[in-house]
C-alpha cells in the first residue's frame, strides 16, 4: 500500500511549491535569519553575506593522452575578520561557483560556532576525479595551487581535503606553494599526510566530531547509542569513518550508502566490510549480508540516527515529511533546505546543523596548524581529547543559544556564529 501511494505520488507533478536549491542563495537565506534575531545593523549585514574576495582561474594541463584541456577553478573567501580564511578543496563535476560561495560562507560560520580562530574559504575544481589518472590529478593540483598562490598562506588562507581530494592532494599543495616561496611552509595546508606534518587524528576527525555531538544529543533525546539504529547517506571519509566509530559505539549501522546507491540491513552492517567491497568494486552496492536500497529510500528509513554525509540538498520538501529519524547528524555540508528544516523542526526532529556538527574536520586543522606553527608534535589521544572538548563546548553554546531564543539548532548555531563574526568586525571597525 505504502509503495503504491509513493508511486503515484513521484508520477504526479508535485503540489509543493518548488524552493530555491541554489546552495549560495541558501546559505544567504540562514545568515538572514540569524542577522534578523541579532537585530543586526544593514550596513554589516551586507558586510557579512558578501564573499570578500573570489578568484576564478582557468588551469591548462596536459592529459596523459598528450591533449591540452583547460579547467575551471575557484578560490572564495567569504570572511577573514577573525583569522585567516580556512576550507577544503572539492574536485567534482558538479561545482559552480555558487556552490563554493555558499561552501564558504558555511565555513565562516563554522569556525565560529567551534570559536576557532580562522575565518572562512572554500575552493572547487569542476572536474571527474573518478576519471583521471594519478598524474593527471598531481598536474591539475600543482597548476592550480600556482595559480591562486597570491591569495593563499599559512597566515592568509588555508585550504584543506574536502569530497573528492585527500593527504596526497594536501601534499602537492604544499609543495607547490613551498618550492614557490622557497622554504618549506607546512602550514599553508591541512590535512597532509602524517609523514608531512600531517596531525594525527585529522583523517577521522570530521566523523569523531559528529559522534561526539551525537552523543550529546542523545543524551537530551534520551536515546541509548548502544543499539541505536544508525543510517549513514555517503560513503567517503566522513560517512565511512563515521559509521565505523559509530560501530565501535555500538550503535547498530542499518543502511549505508555512495553515489551509486546503497545496502541495508535491519540486523546490522559491517563498516569495514564495505570499505574492503568499496575498495575491490568501486562501489558499497551489491555487497554481501544486505539488500540494495535506493539513496533516495534509504534517507526516509525508521532509525535513530540519520547522517547526511555526501553532498547538498538530500533533505528536501520532497523528502523531509518522510524522514523518519530521531536525530539528523549532518556530516555534509549544506545536505538539508531551509524549507525542509521547517519540516524537521515541526516533526520535532533533532538537528545537528554541518556547522556544528561537521566541524570536528576543520577544528583537527586548527590542531595541526598550531602544531605546524609551533613544532609540536600532538599524540592522537592529544588530539582527540581536545577535540571532544571543543565539540561539547560548541554543542553547549548551541543549545543553549537554541533555548534562549526559540529557535531549532541550525538557527541557534547561525546565531551564535554570525554574532561571534559581527562582534569581531565591529570592534575592528572599517578600514580605511
Ligand atoms: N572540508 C572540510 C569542511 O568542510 C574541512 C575544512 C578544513 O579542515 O579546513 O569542513
Amino acid at each position: 500500500m505504502a509503495t503504491v501511494s509513493k508511486t503515484l505520488t513521484r508520477s504526479m507533478p508535485s503540489l509543493a511549491p518548488r524552493e530555491d536549491l541554489n546552495p549560495y542563495r541558501i546559505s544567504q537565506m540562514q545568515f538572514d535569519i540569524a542577522a534578523e534575531y541579532l537585530k543586526l545593523d544593514a550596513g554589516l549585514r551586507q558586510v557579512l553575506r558578501t564573499p570578500k574576495r573570489i578568484m576564478e582561474v582557468a588551469i591548462p594541463i596536459k592529459l596523459d593522452n598528450g591533449q591540452v584541456k583547460v579547467f575551471t577553478g575557484f578560490r572564495v573567501q567569504h570572511n577573514v575578520a577573525r583569522g585567516p580564511a580556512k576550507g577544503g578543496m572539492r574536485y567534482h563535476p558538479s561545482v559552480t561557483l555558487d556552490e563554493v560561495k555558499a561552501l564558504a560562507a558555511w565555513m565562516a560560520w563554522k569556525t565560529a560556532t567551534v570559536n576557532i580562530p580562522f575565518g572562512g574559504g572554500k575552493g572547487g575544481v569542476i572536474c571527474d576525479p573518478k576519471r583521471m589518472s594519478k598524474g593527471e590529478l598531481e598536474r591539475m593540483t600543482r597548476r592550480f595551487t600556482s595559480e591562486i598562490l597570491p591569495i593563499i598562506g599559512p597566515d592568509r588562507d588555508i585550504p584543506a581535503p574536502d569530497v573528492y581530494t585527500d593527504s596526497q592532494t594536501m601534499a602537492w599543495i604544499m609543495d607547490t606553494y613551498s618550492m614557490t616561496v622557497g622554504h618549506t611552509a607546512l602550514g599553508v595546508v591541512t590535512g597532509k599526510p602524517i609523514s608531512l606534518g600531517g596531525s594525527l587524528g585529522r583523517n577521522e576527525a570530521t566523523a569523531r566530531g559528529c559522534l561526539n555531538v551525537v552523543e550529546e544529543a542523545c543524551k537530551i533525546k534520551r536515546i541509548n547509542l548502544r543499539g541505536a539504529t544508525v543510517v549513514v547517506q555517503g560513503f567517503g571519509n566522513a560517512g565511512s569513518i563515521a559509521a565505523r566509530l559509530f560501530l565501535e559505539k555500538k550503535a547498530k549501522i542499518i543502511a549505508l550508502s555512495d553515489s551509486r546507491g546503497g545496502v541495508h540491513n535491519p540486523r546490522g552492517l559491517d563498516p569495514l566490510k564495505a570499505q574492503r567491497f568499496k575498495e575491490r568494486t568501486g562501489s558499497v552496492v551489491g555487497m554481501p549480508g544486505g539488500a540494495r536500497i535506493s539513496n533516495e529510500d534509504l534517507l526516509t528509513l525508521k532509525c535513530d540516527i540519520l547522517i547526511p554525509a555526501a553532498l547538498e540538498n538530500a533533505v528536501t520538501l520532497e523528502n523531509a515529511e518522510q524522514i523518519q529519524a530521531k536525530i539528523v547528524a549532518e556530516a555534509a555540508n549544506g545536505p538539508t533546505t531551509p524549507r525542509a528544516d521547517e519540516v524537521l523542526a515541526r516533526k520535532n526532529i533533532f538537528l545537528l546543523p554541518d556547522i556544528l556538527a561537521n566541524a570536528g574536520g576543520v577544528t583537527v586543522s586548527y590542531f595541526e596548524w598550531v602544531q605546524n606553527m609551533y613544532g609540536y608534535k600532538w599524540s592522537e589521544e592529544e588530539v582527540n581529547q581536545k577535540l571532544e572538548a571543543t565539540m561539547k563546548r560548541a554543542f553547549a553554546d548551541v543549545y543553549e543559544t537554541s533555548r534562549k531564543y526559540h529557535v531549532h539548532m541550525r538557527t541557534a548555531a547561525y546565531i551564535l556564529a554570525v554574532g561571534r563574526v559581527a562582534d569581531a568586525t565591529m570592534v575592528r571597525g572599517l578600514f580605511p
